[in-house]
């Protein structure tokens, strides 16, 4: 099978998909299986010259906090031992091998700049031509531009400054001290990797995330929230807003972190030439910092009024207020599992029944394109029968 890797422009410029997927990350790729089921026209287009570069792209060390066994995309297992923990490069290989069985259409290298929404119609500005769509879900990722607190101006040139997503490997830091600014995953587990590479490392904790083992009662985390439902717990709810209070950090403790000989303070609340402050009053002189303080989402190439408030998009379980848009692959969009590879696919499930609905009680689009080969088709989505059905032909 190979991947269709469609050509940069549509052969007609008139020519309007019924949907257009920004982003053929895991999110992306999963709802294409089902758009695949339901005879639309659709494609998914990447800024990315290739695909997993996302995951490519994060430090060398990384695995995964989800085994195998709740790492699959729908349809196609993810390609190790179940309880194994994949690494980051195994994840990209992955969605490679994902997009070539599927015969995924898959146009890379095509960043939208742009996009806008008249009559009904969406006009997509991309670097290679303009591309239009009657629906368009935004698949574009939780994680984009690095944020790093502004007190970071404050910090004299020689100290070497880091953001995780730009931390490949221990070399990175210079030898000597090293502070890891904010205690999530990624902090965690870079903090460890450095103490282990012989850094005298700290870590400021802000907000004070939850750790958790990987396998408690011999288990791993993720067979104990599915098995107990609650990696399906709804957002809203007042169980999934105890959830969402605080991040768990996986695999790992503050006691673990003390043992490997990580110093462990609170937030950072000030910074001045070498030096970082700490809001129990303490101080630090340090030679790198290496920023694990979490990205921002960035839309600001979506001029669409109303469809992003504040940075932040509007949906309601992915759906916009704006007809036709729609968002996945969002932190908690309905779920924990949301934003995780092995679980996208029931949200993604979910949004194709509801933009299949949609093309139902559109209006007739003779004359905007040609008539549709709309098969019924019906999905499944985690052992689950999911109905993806549309119109029947058009004559
Ligand atoms: C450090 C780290 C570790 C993680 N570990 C796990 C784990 O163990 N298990 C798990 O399930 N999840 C994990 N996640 C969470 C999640 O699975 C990943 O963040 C995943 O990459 C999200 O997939 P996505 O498809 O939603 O977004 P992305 O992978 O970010 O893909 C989005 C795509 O959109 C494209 N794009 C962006 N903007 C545009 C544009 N304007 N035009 C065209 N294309 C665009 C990008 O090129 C990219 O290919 C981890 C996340 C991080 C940050």
């Amino acid at each position: 099978m190979t991947l269709t890797l469609m050509s940069a422009n549509d052969p007609h410029p008139s020519f309007t998909l019924d949907v257009l997927v920004i982003g053929a990350g895991q999110s992306g790729l999963a709802l294409g299986y089902y758009l695949q089921r339901s005879g639309l026209r659709f494609k998914l287009i990447d800024a990315a010259p290739r695909l997993g570069m996302t995951w490519r792209s994060r430090w060398e060390s990384l695995r995964l906090f989800t085994p195998a066994e709740f790492s699959s995309l729908p349809g196609m297992p993810f390609p190790a031992s179940t309880s194994s923990y994949p690494g980051k490069d195994d994840v990209a290989d992955y969605l490679q091998a994902y997009a070539r069985r599927t015969d995924m259409p898959v146009q890379l290298g095509t960043a939208v700049r742009r996009l806008t929404r008249r009559d009904g119609i969406f006009t997509a500005t991309t670097d290679n031509g303009t591309i239009r769509a009657r629906q368009v879900v935004i698949a574009t990722g939780p994680f984009q531009t690095p944020l790093i607190p502004t007190l970071a101006s404050g910090m004299s040139a020689s100290v070497t400054q880091l953001h995780s997503a730009t931390y490949q490997r221990p070399d990175d830091v210079p030898s000597g001290r090293v502070v890891v600014v904010g205690a999530g995953n990624s902090g965690v587990q870079i903090a460890a990797e450095l103490a282990a590479a012989g850094r005298d490392v700290t870590i400021a904790i802000g907000s004070r995330p939850r750790t958790v083992p990987q396998r408690p009662l011999g288990k791993d985390l993720f067979w104990w929230l599915t098995r107990t439902g609650l990696i399906k717990t709804p957002s809203g709810t007042r169980l999934a807003k105890k959830f969402q209070a605080r991040e768990l950090v996986i695999g790992a403790s503050w006691r673990s972190l003390r043992r490997a000989g990580v110093r462990l303070r609170p937030r950072v609340t000030g910074a001045e030439g070498a030096n970082l402050r700490f809001a129990d009053g303490s101080e630090q002189d340090t030679e790198a910092v290496l920023w694990a303080t979490g990205f921002r989402p960035d839309y600001d190439w979506l001029d669409i009024e109303g469809a992003v408030i504040d940075g932040k998009p509007q949906h309601t379980r992915g759906i916009s207020p704006t007809g036709g848009l729609s968002f996945l692959g969002l932190p908690w969009q309905h779920t924990r599992g949301s934003a995780l590879l092995g679980f996208v696919q029931h949200d993604a499930a979910w949004l194709a029944e509801h933009i299949c609905a949609c093309e139902r009680r559109a209006p007739d689009p003779r004359g905007l394109h040609a008539p549709l080969d709309r098969r019924a088709s019906r999905v499944t989505s985690g052992g689950r029968r999911v109905e993806v059905q549309v119109d029947a032909p058009r004559s």
